[in-house]
């Protein structure tokens, strides 16, 4: 158990307390969205100043997966963006149809910074219930795009809890996408008010192996060599599965999207050859109740 303290308009708060949480099995996640839902590349990102005519390529990358994942017999968490879900409900039908978790990714792909909290809760609540009509069962998790919660002292994990959300996926503990104060093992956040869950992608040293290109670099001996830890939790992506760069982004853009990617789905296929589990599944049922 650890506490921390931190500052909140000028005031020292010191009521977070941090418990490791014991999980089962490793954890695969998959974050639906389509290959230009990148954050450095903001005109993308909202709908008014995205071109209509962009290439989408969901609707096939998701039954490649979904295909993969039956070769394999493994059921996996989707974290599955609201402005994705409806427009697209079939693909939440048929993912959740196929045994997996349905889990939220916010309702536009923007960093939580670029909105004001309330403007943030309002549109989680309704990412959540878009999700929850198309599938009629509750949805536990929440994952913020690109990791932009960064740290469990945010005003915005309390959003995420009020919003009605049992468990996060969004704190890495690497510098810039994450903070180095972060766990990288599963545990509870609790204040005096309010209790979360936080189920955080794997690192490497200074690396997420939850961000694309570290984990697209892996090779199958150093993926079974993570596998002897007690948690190992990697994230991919729908546009990974096809072997191309992509050139329509920023610089910047590309130079998080492209690497690993030519050969990715070529070489990683062992990743559906290995056993993962759902977050859900993960977290022992007691503690959800
Ligand atoms: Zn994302």
């Amino acid at each position: 158990m650890r506490f921390f303290s931190y500052k909140r308009q000028n005031k020292i708060i010191t009521d977070i307390e941090i418990t490791p949480l014991t999980t089962e099995g490793h954890i695969l996640s998959i974050d639906v969205e389509e290959w230009y839902h990148n954050c450095h590349e903001r005109r993308y990102i909202y709908p008014q100043t995205r071109p209509k005519s962009i290439k989408e390529e969901l609707d096939w990358t998701i039954p490649f997966l979904l295909e993969k994942l039956e070769e394999g017999k493994i059921k996996a968490t989707f974290f599955i963006l609201g402005e994705i879900a409806e427009k697209k409900p079939y693909l939440v039908r048929e993912i959740f149809g196929a045994g997996h978790e349905i889990a939220c990714h916010g309702l536009l792909h923007y960093r939580l910074k670029w909105e004001n909290v309330d403007k943030f809760k309002k549109d989680i609540e309704k990412a959540k219930k878009i999700l929850e009509d198309i599938i009629g069962e509750k949805i536990y998790g929440f994952r913020a795009p690109e990791w932009s919660l960064r740290s469990f002292n945010s005003v915005y994990l309390e959003a995420i809890v009020q919003a009605g959300f049992y468990y996060d996926s969004s704190l890495v503990k690497v510098p810039l996408a994450g903070s180095i104060f972060n766990l990288s093992v599963p545990h509870t956040i609790s204040t005096l008010r309010w209790q979360i869950i936080e189920i955080p992608p794997s690192v490497i040293g200074p690396f997420s192996i939850a961000s694309g290109w570290k984990l697209r670099k892996l090779t199958l001996a150093e993926i079974l060599k993570l596998r002897k830890r007690n948690y190992l939790h990697i994230t991919i992506h729908p546009w990974e599965v096809i072997p191309r760069p992509i050139n329509d982004l920023s610089t910047i853009a590309q130079l998080f999207a492209n690497p690993g990617l030519e050969n990715f789905y070529y070489t990683k296929n062992f990743i559906f050859s290995l056993r993962w589990n759902t977050i859900l599944k993960s977290i022992s049922k007691g503690v959800l109740e």
